[in-house]
């Protein structure tokens, strides 16, 4: 967007340089007419400020650069994409269901909790589905410098490929949140962005038939639907609930008719009628 790529942060402390002068020259009476200029001005940085922040982290909007949310088809095809592991013994329980009811998945997983548990990325590749980079240590990139963002993804790349033999193409930033430097980063890389459209929360456990419900309520053709199978680099919280909710959603799913497919299938059928 910009010529050049200042950080949301950047931009956020000049805003509020603006408003405050603004405020400033309202307040001592300059500038009132025709209009009340340093108002004007101030109220115009606070809705910049506004906006912008919510490009950064809400998952839809290509503000800052495109990204891939979820497409649109009349076909009954939607993609499962799990986050944050691989955490045992939830990745090895989602696993066993996706292979139970023989469908695949994309997994975000995260380049320490990859270090940790090799075997389960390497199973995730091995089993068909498809993996990508979720940063080494699930960092807020908004927060990170330049070379911060780059280490977190080459280190996540690093330990998948080290664990599975494969270089993740899809990238998606954790908690969703980008601004232009990281798209550019991201860019650079060969790595699309990929958020998602279907969000349930299954990560505050509220209760299986929560998760059930709220996904199944939110997805339609061409669906991006988010779940957890870990939490984070902190790997404390239980993920059964998601676990338990995923069996569920892809029963109902699939009896809807629908089918599962990797992201990488999902964005290949954009547009298809
Ligand atoms: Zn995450």
């Amino acid at each position: 967007m910009f010529g050049i790529s200042l950080r949301l942060i950047s931009i956020l402390g000049l805003l509020t340089a603006l408003v405050m002068v603004g405020l400033v020259i309202d307040y001592l009476h300059m500038w009132r007419r025709p209009w009340r200029v340093g108002l004007i001005v101030a109220i115009l940085g606070i809705a910049a400020g506004v906006a912008l922040t919510v490009s950064a982290v809400l998952p839809a909007g290509n503000f800052y650069g495109p990204v891939f949310t979820e497409v649109r088809t009349k076909h009954k095809i939607v993609a499962l994409t799990f986050d944050d592991g691989p955490y045992p013994p939830y990745t090895g329980q989602i696993l066993d269901i996706l292979r139970e009811y023989n469908v695949p998945a994309t997994f975000f997983v995260v380049g320490r909790n990859t270090i940790k548990h090799p075997e389960l990325v390497r199973r995730i590749v091995e089993e068909g589905h498809q993996v990508g980079n979720h940063t080494y240590s699930h960092i807020d990139l908004l927060k990170a410098d330049r070379n911060g963002i780059i280490t977190e993804i080459e280190q996540a790349d690093r330990a998948i490929a080290l664990a599975a033999g494969v270089h993740p193409h899809i990238v998606r930033p954790p908690h969703g949140f980008r601004d232009a430097v990281v798209m550019q980063i991201c860019r650079e890389k060969g790595l699309k962005v990929v958020e998602w459209s279907v969000l349930s929360r299954d990560w505050t456990n509220p209760g299986v038939q929560t998760i059930v419900q709220r996904t199944l309520s939110k997805v339609t053709t061409g669906s991006v639907i988010l779940l957890h199978d870990g939490d984070g680099i902190s790997q404390t919280a239980s993920r059964a609930q998601t676990v338990e909710a995923t069996r569920h959603i892809i029963r109902e799913l699939l009896a809807q008719g629908y089918q599962f497919v990797t992201v990488d299938e999902i964005i290949k059928r954009n547009g298809e009628s």
